[in-house]
């Protein structure tokens, strides 16, 4: 008998609304999900591991990668920040029948989406203001000053896209945004 083909979750937000936390979740709670562990040209934060939490890489590997094709999709989310998502990565997973997890950048997020259809489920995850995202930065302690403004400039801009996402999961109370996404996810593997 055939391997029925996996979903694809997509989890796109403005930095610090909580997309990390809520996929690592669903990861630990689910069964059968797999993490799509995107490429990344910027450098690797204390904590990282390469091929775990991104596949680490030089800009120039990065951009010889895209010239020989090889990404789904990929954004230069950040200026001098290249992210993408590898063909490899993905396909294969599918055809054996695991359903992946994305945490990718809204643009990307959507291309994703226009690629696989009705496979895949795009879901926005919201913090409830501009404020709370700042917040949230700054206690994650992961980024300079610097870095948080151009997070928060950025943001402003991604919230526009929200709407055009399959669901929007605010996550303001986490127990409940927790609660929701796994109904919503199981849900979406039994259709
Ligand atoms: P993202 O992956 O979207 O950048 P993270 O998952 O890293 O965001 O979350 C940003 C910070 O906010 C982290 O320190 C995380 O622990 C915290 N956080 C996530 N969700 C909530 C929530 N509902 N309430 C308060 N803090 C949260
Ligand atoms: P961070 O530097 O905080 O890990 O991620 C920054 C942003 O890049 C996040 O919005 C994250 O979702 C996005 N991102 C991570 N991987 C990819 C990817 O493969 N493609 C795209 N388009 N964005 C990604």
């Amino acid at each position: 008998m055939q391997t029925k083909p996996g979903k694809l979750f997509i989890f796109s937000a403005p930095s610090g609304s909580g997309k990390t936390t809520i996929v690592k979740y669903l990861l630990e709670n689910i069964e059968g999900l797999t993490f799509s562990i995107s490429a990344t040209s910027r450098k690797m934060r204390s904590g990282e591991q390469n091929g775990k939490d991104y596949f680490f890489m030089s800009e120039d590997e990065f951009k010889s990668r895209i010239a020989k094709n090889e990404f789904l999709e990929w954004e230069e989310v950040y200026s001098g920040s290249f992210y993408g998502t590898l063909k490899s990565e993905v396909d294969e997973m599918l055809q054996q029948g695991k359903h992946v997890l994305f945490d990718v950048d809204v643009l990307g997020g959507l291309n994703i989406k226009q690629h696989y259809q009705d496979q895949a489920l795009a879901v926005f995850v919201k913090a409830p203001s501009i404020s709370v995202l700042q917040e949230r930065l700054q206690s994650r302690l992961t980024d300079s000053a610097e870095q948080i403004q151009k997070r928060i400039e950025k943001a402003e801009f991604e919230m526009t896209f929200a709407d055009k996402f399959d669901i929007i999961l605010i996550n303001d109370d986490l127990a409940k945004a927790r609660n929701e996404i796994i109904s919503i996810v199981l849900n979406f593997i039994n259709t």
